[in-house]
């Protein structure tokens, strides 16, 4: 089987519209055409050189292999530039603007890299004598801290390995202070705009969900939640800011009302972002909340990386909240607290997330963040992370629908649709574009309260001559989208791959390689 042959099927060849001729080879300059490990490399062949393995009786009773195990052969130099070569076909933080709302995808300063690594928190175990993983613990508490202070929350936890897994938690702990007082609740309130791991999320531990309506603004309708609030409602999970991009400025309302009625308040803190230094959660009655250390405190997190999702608690549910935890002993020395105890919180807890702490990793590069910001270093992130947004925002709406714009300044992310592109067009042919111009797309089809979204978070970490180049781009390919120019309709042209059936690819994935020619090989 020819490598060429193989490779054309699974890498289309530009399409009509690209005007440069073809390659013999199928690379574009430097760019090299990439086929799959399997069809690349031989089963016969390998990579090492080891003698036969010596004859032995077989013990397995007919039950072992008599096939080739299927796993392709290659040279080390040829492994190495197969991954390379798919590295450069990848779109990274380090490469580019990051504009998906909602994710929070700013720069890792090398530093957060550097820290993690260092043996004395890359190399532990949790199962070592805690007198010699004191560093660590005290990376654990320290941090711990530092969410309490900027979130004014009594209690944390920090366990839970993402946001979503902190959303359970928070519910969970919900749940057990509610069966705690022998009240059997069975709603939880979910704006529209919600995030869909709200929902998910209240639907998992046992909760049936309910819509919150949304105002003409963009922002949850109070008189609507209050009508509904009652003795059935366990509580309410709101993001704030919210996936619109904006401040729920009737927060303390809210809280009021609901903790009026008996239930409690999740917040969705994974927006944190735009706010930290400046709002603590606390002060709005918030019971609990997660916060993504993976957006709001830096780390790469695109392509499921590592994630985690420390949530506090205020005083009405830290007894509940899950073990283990570290705490601070009179002797100096940190502790880990492994069952219920007397102690001031987690008297009640509702039992474990994970086995042992949660994301070492994660916990050393968000404080090593914290640390080298400094406390009005935070603030500043919420303040530029607004200000680039707003940047775009009003680089924007004279061109393209922006929602809410009239209701004032945007949060850390600036929301747009599609309602003035041509007949036909919409922000599926816009994001297409954007990859064209070396732009990675922003979130798009989210949130479902406005048509044809386009969420756009720049971050903080972003410059003014970086953003200019975004929205250059952007523009561009707007000015393309509402102009009703056809070529915008088969885009990406310059991308390895053109437009993929997206639909087709997340129900019915290919996830096992099949050998197109079984026959031909055989015969060879
Ligand atoms: C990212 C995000 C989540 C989920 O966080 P994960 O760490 O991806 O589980 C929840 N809500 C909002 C608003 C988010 O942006």
């Amino acid at each position: 089987m020819s490598m060429n042959s193989v490779g054309r099927q699974t890498t289309p060849q530009g399409s009509a519209t690209d005007s440069a001729p073809s390659t013999a080879t199928g690379n574009r300059a430097l760019m090299l055409k990439e086929p799959l490990i399997f069809e690349s490399g031989a089963y016969d062949r390998t990579g090492v050189d080891i003698p036969d393995a010596p004859e032995v009786k077989s013990r397995l009773g007919g039950l072992e292999r008599d096939t080739v195990i299927g796993l392709p052969g290659l040279a080390e130099g040829e492994t190495v530039r197969h991954y390379t070569r798919l590295s450069r076909q990848n779109y990274a933080i380090d490469l580019g603007l990051f504009p998906l709302g909602s994710c929070t995808m700013k720069h890792n300063p090398r530093l957060n890299e550097k820290v993690a690594r260092m043996p004395g928190f890359a190399d532990i175990h949790p199962l070592q004598p805690i007198h010699s993983v004191q560093g660590a613990l005290r990376v654990i508490h320290e941090l711990g801290e530092w969410l309490k202070k900027l979130t004014n929350m009594p209690a944390v936890s920090m366990s839970p390995k993402a946001g979503a897994h902190g959303e359970l938690c928070g519910v969970l702990a919900i749940r057990s202070a509610l069966e705690a007082r022998g009240d059997a609740r069975e709603v939880i309130l979910v704006p529209t705009s919600a995030h869909g791991t709200n929902p998910a999320t209240a639907a998992f531990a046992g909760y049936k969900v309910e819509d919150i309506p949304a105002t003409e603004e963009g922002r949850v309708d109070l008189e609507a939640l209050k009508a509904r609030l009652g003795p059935d409602v366990a509580g309410v999970m709101i993001t704030n800011p919210n996936t619109c991009g904006l401040f729920e400025r009737d927060m303390k309302a809210i809280s009021d009302a609901v903790h009026e009625a008996g239930g409690f308040v999740y917040c969705d803190g994974a927006n944190f972002n735009a706010i930290v230094g400046r709002v603590r959660p606390g002060d709005l009655g918030v019971d609990a909340m997660h916060i993504n250390l993976h957006k709001t405190f830096s780390t790469p997190h695109g392509g499921g990386g590592p994630g985690s999702g420390p949530v506090v608690f205020s005083e009405a549910l830290a007894p509940f909240a899950p073990l283990p935890f570290v705490e601070e002993g009179d002797d100096g020395l940190l502790h880990i607290i492994e069952e219920e105890t007397a102690q001031e919180h987690h008297d009640q807890s509702f039992g474990r997330m994970v086995a042992f702490h949660g994301q070492m990793g994660m916990f050393t590069r968000a404080l090593t963040y914290m640390l080298s910001h400094g406390a009005d270093g935070l603030r500043q992130v919420a303040e530029d992370a607004v200000l680039n947004a707003n940047y775009v925002l009003r680089a924007m709406e004279d061109l393209i629908d922006a929602p809410f714009a009239g209701a004032g300044p945007c949060m850390h992310e600036a929301l747009f649709s599609d309602d003035n592109f041509a007949e036909g067009f919409s922000t599926l042919d816009l994001a297409k574009g954007l990859i064209d111009e070396g732009f990675h797309p922003m979130t798009v089809f989210f949130p479902l309260v406005v048509h044809g979204a386009m969420l756009v978070e720049p971050t903080e970490t972003e410059s003014k001559a970086a953003l200019d180049q975004f929205i250059l781009a952007f523009r561009a390919v707007a000015e393309r989208a509402i102009a009703g120019d056809e070529s915008l309709k088969s885009a990406p042209h310059h991308a390895p791959l053109k437009r993929l059936d997206e639909t087709q690819a997340a129900r019915k994935p290919v996830l096992v390689w099949s050998d197109p020619e079984p026959q031909a090989e055989a015969a060879e």
